[in-house]
């Protein structure tokens, strides 16, 4: 297993790689968007060599079957990544654009992966190195698939409103940030469900609300009809923790509740 390879090949500002054979885009496609932002530097890209030097995967456990993977020292986004252990195979909710040793014998030891699902392409990440190391399918909303940047056999793109996966969960596409955005529904131990969100469902600081926008970075809105589509989508969908991309970014219980006032509250600016 050949990793941390020295090709200068990941955008330094989202961390989406790029493949290594053919010449890299002047400006990384999904930093130059609307919904993100070219860094204050420029267009900068960065190896897996070069991260590996400073950089480490941090776990900690959420629930008996869920744990969050954060990088650190922080790169790029920022985002977390969600291991989720299930009888039938494990999950990993969303990516993150490093990978390592420690994670890969911490990982195998639980089990491995079974599937990599990921709710939009801002956390594309490192997702063609992550399923050639676990061997497993990555599934993309086949609305995002002009989105992909590094494509590998891997990647198995889905379409319709739903896939269920194995032992209960689900992933559910509403669209709203992207039109493939999706969020995915875990049932835990407890009889409780997790909804996992990304930043498709985005947890407010207040941990009173949650939000749906165009873009995070740029604070732009999404219009009505994106907001009532994600109303639809979630209709008869029961959940009760949300936990959101970024650490601390969950909604501890009631989070129907929370997600229902949330939306009356934005549709709401409308009237
Ligand atoms: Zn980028
Ligand atoms: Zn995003």
């Amino acid at each position: 297993m050949i990793l941390f390879t020295d090709h200068r090949t990941i955008c330094a500002t989202c961390g989406t790689q790029y493949p290594s054979d053919v010449a890299l885009p002047e400006l990384c496609p999904i930093c130059d968007d609307e919904r993100q932002y070219i860094g204050d530097n420029g267009q900068t890209w960065t190896s897996l060599a070069t991260l590996a030097k400073d950089r480490a995967i941090r776990f900690s456990q959420v629930s008996d079957r869920l744990y969050d993977l954060r990088i650190t020292p922080a790169f790029a986004i920022g985002q977390r990544a969600f291991l989720i252990l299930s009888e039938s195979g494990n999950v990993l909710w969303d990516c993150l654009p490093f990978l390592d040793e420690p994670t890969i014998a911490f990982i195998r030891s639980l089990g491995g992966l079974k599937a990599i699902a990921i709710s939009h392409p801002h956390y594309y990440s490192l997702m063609a190195e992550w399923a050639r190391v676990f061997e497993c399918p990555v599934y993309i909303h086949q609305s995002d698939a002009v989105w992909v940047q590094n494509h590998t056999s891997a990647i198995a793109f889905w379409s319709g409103e739903r896939k269920s996966l194995w032992d209960g969960m689900e992933i559910i596409n509403t669209g709203g940030h992207f039109p493939g955005s999706c969020v995915l529904l875990q049932p835990d131990s407890s009889g409780q469900t997790n909804l996992l969100t990304g930043d498709t469902i985005y947890v407010a600081r207040s941990r009173r609300l949650v939000t749906f926008m165009y873009s995070y970075p740029n604070l732009i809105p999404l219009p009505k009809k994106a907001i009532e589509q994600i109303r639809d989508r979630m209709a008869g969908v029961s959940f009760d923790r949300i936990y959101g991309a970024f650490e601390g970014m969950v909604i501890a219980e009631n989070g129907r509740s929370v997600f229902d006032a949330s939306v009356q509250r934005y549709l709401s600016i409308f009237e």
